[in-house]
């Protein structure tokens, strides 16, 4: 695929993807269920004429295009059909999970210029501290209270006919907040345009929907990865959507598969490598599953190898950020290499540079990097010329993750910059430590850090949450060691080990190596 095939005509707006299935009586859209084991389908016509209903609300109550509203809704249906109207009128969505508090809150509507808030109605309070709560337009979803609109009973008001916002590719569709891994979170702007890249790039080769197909993607509303996968990806491709609202459970889901014969899976790497260590995975068939992809943190060869065997399904890694699409990724069809992150996606100019900006050969350990030539990049860190400009390296975004190329072109995730210890003068990425002690019976999850070292600069230290029935001893310590330096080169095994209970993560569950590191320099 050509750059040019990923850019989408001057006059675009996102939903005309979707407006083309609404169209087709009866074709299935979203199949959502919960732990109660309610369930409840919409088709393409339905959801289309719910989301006009709820687009001419916003346009009565004083939303007008251009405007920015913050999204927070869960998992359910009500999010797909607030963000199609939103869109569809020409509104600007922030997402936003329902994780956030007031805090995160106040941040993104001051920062983000926020006209409007649409808020399942159990998050609501959290709202109320917000300064500029009085001047909102405030609606709520599934209930409603004193000055939140209800928009449940809104919807009936409205005509079920609108039209689609004469919107540019050019023009603002969601100001995106970053994870916050590694500090506040960024307001990324994304334009309609971006959504067609996205599209053209993530939703046929890499996702690999076919016709007819089942699609879970179970990220949540609120972030990116929603964005990506669940909305644009499966609403633009005609597939029908699986929607669970439930806590994550390994063998909950694995049974959810079966019995909804799932055809593609995108997960994260967590729950990929908490499937795989589920006891009887015989159990499950799987049987219409034929593509299954991972995102968002690097993904452990014991996941593919399982998989693998009890499924005859690849499990394929790619990568990408809020900031950009898909840029990296193991193509449906395409060879893989377990442990690599595949190679850059058709249409975008995603090369390894040096501190020069000049693209490493293959072997050498560099920089991200995105041509900034590329539709599936962002536009900008929304009022943050600065940062945008910090991330620039003469005609490249530099993402702040490094790799190295093989001689094929595939990438080898490093880590991020910031995750890289240098260990009496070598290199090493956090990853691959991660990688060879998970597949340890004792270890359930683990990050490995940069400690201070007065004769090494640093040493690698590994924290450690045990799988059930293990002790933290230290034979377990040595045994440990010992399997590290067997996986990989003996110079990268942890000289530090610390048993804990839990791993610190954002809402999003990554791991947030930067809070172990902290801690490492404290207890210096
Ligand atoms: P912040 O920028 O606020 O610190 P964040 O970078 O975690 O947070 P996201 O945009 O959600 O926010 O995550 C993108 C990052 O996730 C990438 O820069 C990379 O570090 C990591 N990542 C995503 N996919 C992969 C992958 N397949 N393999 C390895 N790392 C990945
Ligand atoms: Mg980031």
């Amino acid at each position: 695929m050509k750059r040019e095939e990923l850019i989408a005509p001057e006059r675009y707006n996102v939903v005309s993807e979707m407006e083309k299935y609404a169209k087709e009586t009866g074709r299935k859209a979203l199949l959502w269920l919960n732990e109660q084991g309610d369930q409840k389908e919409v088709t393409y016509e339905e959801l289309m004429k719910n989301a006009n209903k709820i687009g001419n609300a916003f346009l009565e109550q004083g939303l007008k295009q251009g405007d920015k509203v913050l999204v927070m809704i869960p998992r359910l249906i009500e999010a797909y059909q607030v963000y199609i109207a939103a869109l569809k009128v020409g509104l600007v969505v922030i997402p936003s999970s329902e994780m956030l508090r007031t805090k995160d809150l106040q941040y993104r509507i001051s920062h983000g210029e926020v006209s409007g808030v649409i808020s399942y109605f159990p998050y609501t309070d959290q709202f109320h501290g917000v300064n500029e709560f009085d001047d909102l337009i405030t609606f709520s979803v599934g209930g409603a209270k004193e000055k939140w609109r209800d928009l449940d009973s809104l919807m009936d008001d409205h005509s079920e006919e609108l039209s689609l916002a004469d919107t540019s590719r050019e023009d603002m569709a969601f100001l995106s907040y970053t994870s916050g891994t590694t500090g506040n979170p960024k307001g990324v702007v994304h334009t309609h345009g971006w959504g067609y890249a996205h599209l053209k790039t993530a939703a046929d080769k890499w996702l690999a929907i076919q016709d007819g197909d089942t699609v879970w993607a179970t990220a949540g509303p609120g972030w990116q990865k929603w964005i990506w996968s669940p909305f644009l990806s499966v609403l633009g491709t005609g597939a029908q959507g699986l929607i669970y609202q439930g806590k994550f459970d390994p063998k909950k889901y694995l049974s959810l598969m079966d019995e909804h014969e799932v055809n593609v899976l995108c997960c994260t790497p967590t729950e990929y490598r908490l499937m795989a260590k589920v006891d009887n995975l015989s159990e499950y068939k799987l049987e219409g599953l034929h593509s299954a992809v991972s995102a968002g943190e690097p993904l452990n060869r014991e996941v593919i190898d399982t998989f693998q065997k009890h499924y005859d399904v690849t499990v394929r890694d790619g990568y990408g950020q809020t900031e950009n699409t898909l840029l990296v990724g193991i193509m449906k069809d395409m060879e893989v290499r377990p442990g690599s992150m595949g190679r850059p996606t058709p249409g975008n100019q995603v090369e390894i540079i040096d501190e020069m900006g000049t693209p490493v050969e293959a072997g050498e350990v560099g920089d991200i990097a995105v041509h900034l030539d590329t539709p599936a990049l962002f536009k900008e860190y929304y009022k943050d010329p600065e940062r945008t400009k910090m991330s620039r390296r003469g005609n490249y975004y530099v993402t702040g993750d490094q790799a190295k190329k093989d001689e094929e072109g595939y990438f080898w995730f490093e880590g991020r910059s910031d995750d890289i210890i240098i260990s009496s003068g070598y290199t090493i990425g956090p990853f691959e430590v991660e990688d060879a002690l998970v597949k340890h019976e004792a270890v359930q999850e683990c990050a490995v850090v940069a400690s201070p070292d007065e004769v090494r600069g640093n040493v690698v230290k590994a924290y450690i949450v045990l799988q059930k029935g293990f002790e933290g001893n230290d034979e377990l310590v040595s045994d440990l060691q010992n399997h590290v330096k067997e996986l990989t080169a003996p110079y990268k095994y942890p000289r530090k080990v610390e048993f804990i209970q839990e791993l610190p993560k954002t809402t999003s569950g990554k791991i947030r190596r930067v809070e172990l590191r902290q801690k490492e320099n404290v207890m210096k």
